[in-house]
């Protein structure tokens, strides 16, 4: 499989929000391996100074080559925050807390950074590089509790406008909204990557997700939190397979205006995701300790990405199975515990 990513990044100025997260951290790696200078803005919201350890020092000036970090919140003008004068060739809009309980515990915060932050950082494009490519970090929860399976990019949802999720889903279909107004009605090179569910090293382990919930209880033989019956299911992609859809799909001309599901489309039940865990930390999946919790309100019941288009546009599919992935996450995990 060609790497498709490389060149097209070489030299070209990026601003990354998020850059501090989990995705945006690893994509700022990968950016500058490529030879990009790297912008990378973020407020620590859910973005974590340990995941740039290697590349900032205490007072987050860098310390290598081609990347700037700016602490900001994105969700005010961009004029706010980006130094003046700089020439952008792409934004990757990928800031926003998107664990569950991290982004119900910063509901106005998540709605504003999905919505007004991408039209802010649309509205500074086109009146200052109108030619840049702006990609927004959609997600899978744009598809609610979805009534299609597995799910397709045209499928339109079953999202519930106002709940306990409403705060993180619609705010992610607004910002898709603002990117196809700026794609259509201004002729904006907006894209739009659909982000099913991810894990790997550099995953906050206290973020409350349930991949980290459950390596952090196996690391210490506490009992598995199931939430409900535990047979709602996820399809979970390895960091570094995401990573290579993103970039493949940032560096393709000809997508302008397009919306690519990721992801892997492997579909695990929770039950059977805490049973894969206990055999890969405990070395047994038979009598698993499990501590039934309350299905959170609108928690959907299945998932799993049609990812037909993302092979055939990014000529690219997942090499990392669950087992291996779940292996790195868990030494990972093993040397924060
Ligand atoms: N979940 C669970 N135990 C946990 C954390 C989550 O059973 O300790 C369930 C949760 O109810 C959901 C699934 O695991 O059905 C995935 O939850 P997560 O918060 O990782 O992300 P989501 O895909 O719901 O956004």
């Amino acid at each position: 499989m060609e790497n498709l990513s490389n060149n097209y990044f070489n030299g070209k100025t990026i601003l990354l929000t998020g850059g501090a997260g989990f995705i945006g951290s690893s994509l700022t790696k990968r950016l500058l391996s490529f030879g990009s200078k790297v912008i990378s803005v973020d407020n620590f919201i859910s973005g974590r100074k340990e995941n740039l350890v290697d590349l900032l020092d205490s007072n987050l000036v860098s310390k290598v080559e081609n990347l700037t970090f700016i602490q900001a919140d994105v969700s005010q003008p961009v004029v706010n925050y980006l130094p003046e004068n700089v020439h952008l060739d792409l934004v990757l809009h990928f800031a926003s807390p998107a664990s569950p309980p991290r982004y119900q515990a910063k509901p106005v915060e998540t709605y504003l950074v999905n919505s007004i932050a991408t039209h802010y950082l649309l509205d500074f494009l086109i009146n200052n590089n109108p030619d840049a490519r702006f990609l927004f970090a959609g997600t899978s929860e744009v598809y609610g509790d979805p009534l299609e399976h597995p799910q397709k990019e045209s499928y339109w949802g079953n999202v519930n406008p106002n709940g306990e999720r409403s705060c993180y889903d619609e705010s992610k279909r607004l910002g898709e909204t603002i990117c196809g107004v700026f794609s259509r009605s201004f002729r904006m090179d907006t894209r739009i990557v659909r982000i099913f569910n991810t894990y790997g090293p550099n995953m906050d382990p206290a973020d409350g997700r349930v991949i980290p919930n459950l390596i952090t209880q196996a690391l210490k033989d506490q009992p598995f939190t199931i939430y409900g019956n535990g047979s709602q299911t996820r399809s979970y992609c390895y960091i570094d397979d995401l990573c290579e859809f993103i970039l493949r799909f940032a560096a393709k001309e000809g997508l302008a205006g397009e919306t690519i599901n990721i992801g892997n489309p492997d579909e695990f039940s929770i039950i059977d995701t805490a049973k894969i865990i206990s055999k890969l930390v405990l070395g047994h999946e038979s009598e698993i300790n499990i501590e039934n919790k309350t299905l959170p309100s609108d928690d959907p019941t299945r998932r799993q990405p049609d990812i037909s288009k993302a092979k055939t546009l990014l000529e690219f599919e997942p090499q990392v199975n669950f087992e291996a992935g779940l292996k790195l996450t868990i030494e990972y995990f093993r040397n924060l515990i």
